[in-house]
């Protein structure tokens, strides 16, 4: 489903990505954690095309997301094919992003109707069902000004997957928020995990967070995975030294 091969990220003299290989099947959770500059979030920016990869080839679905074929080869994208890749990852940063000039409504809809070439029927439908799930149908109208960093960032949620994703990169999407409002956030990240199948990676310093809803872990640290497993194993019986000491300052 989602296949890094060999990839290297450096900025300047600072290899931030190593040769990394890992791969996500359909339907897997993955957390990725590590300490603070291990390049967790470059992976995810990586994915959302924000940043070119150095080495290395990036897959999704089968088809290059880093690179574009062009005859049997494989050169790197152009902005016009990483204008199509990224409608296809769905991403939820810290500072949730909404359009402040828009309402809830409009937020959601725009990319469907603009980038999709949905109906603004069927997209407004599709909303609707989203806002239900995210337990916000009440705030159609309301605009982001008007609603709590927790609201904000649930429509965040529902705005990606308006846009029906092949996956979902979450970014510390609670880290911003006051303590109260977090819970409401992971409640509705879990109900999406419980009740969809789409693939989610995610970053997150909440280990409760991650041990309920992904499938994986994976310990990052200076651009390797040194340590991978189920929450149960990375949690309770960590192997490296590493991610022990990890575990250690953050739990
Ligand atoms: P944190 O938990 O603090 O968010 P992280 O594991 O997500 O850390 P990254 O944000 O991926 O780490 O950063 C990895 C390294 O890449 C850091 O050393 C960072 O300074 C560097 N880096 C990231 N983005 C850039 C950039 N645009 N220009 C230069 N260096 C960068």
């Amino acid at each position: 489903m989602i296949r890094f091969e060999s990839v290297v990220k450096q900025f300047g003299d600072n290899v931030v990505l190593d040769h990394l290989d890992f791969e996500m099947a359909a339907g897997d959770r993955v957390t990725l954690i590590g300490p603070s500059g291990s390049g967790k979030t470059t992976i995810l920016r990586l994915l959302m095309t924000l940043e070119r990869v150095n080495e290395g080839v990036i897959w999704v679905k089968g088809s290059p997301l880093s690179h574009e074929r062009k005859g049997e080869r494989l050169v790197p994208a152009s902005e016009k094919h990483l204008r199509k890749v990224r409608r296809s990852i769905g991403m939820v940063f810290q500072h949730f992003n909404l359009f402040p000039n828009m309402n809830v409504m409009e937020n959601l809809t725009e990319a469907p109707v603009h980038v999709l070439g949905r109906s603004k029927t069927a997209a407004q439908e599709r909303a609707r069902e989203l806002l239900a799930m995210v337990g916000l149908s009440d705030k159609e109208t309301a605009h982001p000004t008007q609603l709590s960093g927790g609201q904000q960032q649930r429509v965040a949620i529902a705005r990606a997957l308006a846009m029906d994703p092949d996956i979902l990169l979450l970014d510390e999407v609670t880290s911003a928020l006051d303590p109260e409002l977090v819970a409401d956030v992971l409640d509705v990240l879990r109900r999406i995990a419980d009740t969809t199948d789409i693939p989610m990676l995610i970053v997150t310093h909440e280990m409760n967070f991650a041990r309920d809803v992904s499938n994986r872990v994976l310990m990052f640290d200076r651009g390797r995975i040194v340590e991978e497993g189920t929450p149960q194993q990375i949690f309770t019986d960590p192997k490296e030294e590493r991610t022990r000491k990890f575990l250690d300052a953050v739990i």
